[in-house]
């Protein structure tokens, strides 16, 4: 099971802002076993981090009906990036 605060364990410490930059490459579970492990760790302690992860599950879930074997156009990505930029989650 997931422990809290134990996001200094096994894959090194993530900061909001790691976390959000391989959010991506989590959710298409493209990680290494030890980041895949420091983002849950971050997700569990982090709530402001999980709530986004939530909301890229959700639009994510959106993309995937909406295609069928074809990757997401990249249009998508980008409006995704530009809402977290204007949450102040990226630079
Ligand atoms: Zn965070």
């Amino acid at each position: 099971m997931i422990e809290a605060h134990s996001v200094e364990q096994g894959g090194g410490t993530l900061s909001c802002e790691d976390a959000v930059a391989i959010l991506w490459d989590y959710l298409d579970g493209e990680l290494s076993p030890e980041r895949e492990a420091a983002m849950r760790a971050h997700l569990e302690a982090c709530r402001p981090c999980l709530q986004h992860h939530a909301f890229e599950r959700a639009f994510l879930d959106a993309v995937a009906t909406a295609r069928t074997s074809d990757p997401a156009p990249p249009g998508l990505r980008t409006r995704v990036t530009n809402m977290l930029r204007a949450q102040g989650l990226l630079p």
